[in-house]
């Protein structure tokens, strides 16, 4: 099948703000004050929206359903603080992501930590702290082990389980075959078997299967196999707290993504539900989602620097680029690149008369934030707004590389 045109159609995210100028506005406020105020590159993270977004999920999802938050997504300490009253928890992968949860003030049982090079420093401020320490090997429960037994108390884990399958056509695939995650499922009864003999208690079981997935039905399906797996190798004489069924919603980035249907997954949840309750009537399911929660309550926004045409391409050149945001810029697993929904932010409503490249300040050809993009005509000065850029943005971005200044953050 023949890809998408790159100038196929974006989904835009709802909720989008245009004043009658069609001047963008993040969460009431337009873009050019934003800027003035912030300077630029500036990430703008509208997180009433991204509340409103757990609510709407929950409101769909059965009852029961514990929401966890993969502080991964986006760890910025204000946005964190502003959805924890939204959350049941949060999943963590250090002790400095640890940190920020507790502080955003979410209670230490309703952390887990997860993640397959803890240091003993990780462990340590798990420890201490009394979170859940997901388990992803047999040399990681004996150093937990090690050091629930110097502190004189038994360590709260779950056992990361990697699953024999994986999550259909799903961006990212984080389980089946060999993996750094988790501990094979075939394994995981001789773990077990050891973990009885250490100070270690088992609190629940995560499974992990994908990520950036947008078809309800290869989730549905995961979900249910990762439960079966979970009911299959858990002995009688454990009762876990929870099964963390992992999550791996996508959002759509790219021409032709539709959103995903929660409906089904509802749906798919609540039979799963019911399968459980029939085992251990009090043990919760648990998801944990990231990009789901907050990619589309973010926007980068970023100035046209120069203008240029070379043999016949026109180029804007931006003050930011995949240094602050390597996602759009399709060097964070993409395997072919694709462009993110761009816009100019002060002219949304102007015909789009010119097809652009719009590229980054770093002297690599790699920094590329759109590539032939159809777009009015633009000059130094303008604002590009990128969309759906609030999860894997800044932090998952190579800030160092060429030393420009850090962008500012705001949460709206
Ligand atoms: C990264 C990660 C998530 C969040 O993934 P999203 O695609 O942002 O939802 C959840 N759980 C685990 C274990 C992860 O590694």
């Amino acid at each position: 099948m023949a890809r998408e045109p790159e100038s196929g159609p974006h989904y835009w995210p709802p909720g989008l703000e245009r004043d009658d100028h069609g001047e963008l506005r993040i969460a009431g406020q337009p873009v050019h004050v934003l800027a003035a105020e912030y300077g630029t590159p500036l990430y703008a993270y509208d997180a009433e929206h991204a509340g409103e977004r757990i609510q709407a999920l929950r409101s769909q999802l059965p009852a029961d359903i514990r929401l966890h938050y993969a502080v991964k997504a986006n760890p910025n300490s204000q946005l964190l603080h502003r959805l924890a009253p939204w959350l049941d928890g949060m999943d963590v992968a250090s002790a400095g992501e640890l940190l920020r949860a507790q502080q955003a003030g979410i209670p230490a049982r309703d952390i887990s930590m997860a993640g397959p090079g803890k240091t003993d420093t990780d462990l340590q401020a798990a420890l201490d702290a009394g979170c859940v320490i997901g388990v992803e090997s047999f040399g990681q429960l004996h150093r937990i082990a090690d050091q629930a037994r110097d502190q004189g108390h038994r360590a709260p884990i779950s056992i990361r389980i990697n699953p024999d399958f994986r999550l259909k056509s799903s961006g990212m695939h984080m389980g089946g075959g060999s993996s750094p995650f988790g501990v094979d499922a075939e394994s995981v009864p001789e773990l077990l078997e050891e973990a009885r003999h250490l100070p270690v208690y088992i609190v629940g079981f995560q499974v992990y299967a994908g990520s950036q997935n947008l078809q309800a039905d290869a989730i549905v399906d995961a979900q249910a196999r990762s439960l079966s797996l979970v009911l299959e190798l858990c002995p009688p004489s454990i009762i876990p707290e929870f099964v963390n069924l992992g999550g791996g919603f996508g959002i759509p980035y790219f021409p032709g993504d539709r959103p995903l249907e929660i409906e089904p997954v509802a749906a798919g949840l609540a039979a799963l539900q019911e399968q459980l309750h029939a085992r251990w009537p009090e043990t919760r399911l648990v998801l944990e989602l990231g990009r789901y929660l907050v990619g589309e309550s973010g926007v980068y926004l970023t100035r046209v620097v120069d203008r240029k045409v070379s043999r016949g391409e026109t180029f804007l050149v931006t003050d930011g680029g995949m240094n602050h945001h390597l996602a759009a810029s399709g060097n964070l697993g993409q395997v072919v690149r694709r462009n993110f929904p761009v816009a100019l932010a002060t002219r949304l409503d102007s015909p789009e008369t010119e097809t652009v490249s719009i590229v980054g300040p770093l002297c690599t050809p790699l920094d590329r934030l759109a590539e032939r993009v159809r777009m009015p005509h633009a000059e130094p000065g303008d604002l590009i707004a990128i969309f759906q850029s609030g999860a894997y943005g800044l932090t998952a971005s190579p800030v160092a590389f060429l030393d420009h200044p850090l962008p500012a953050e705001v949460v709206l």
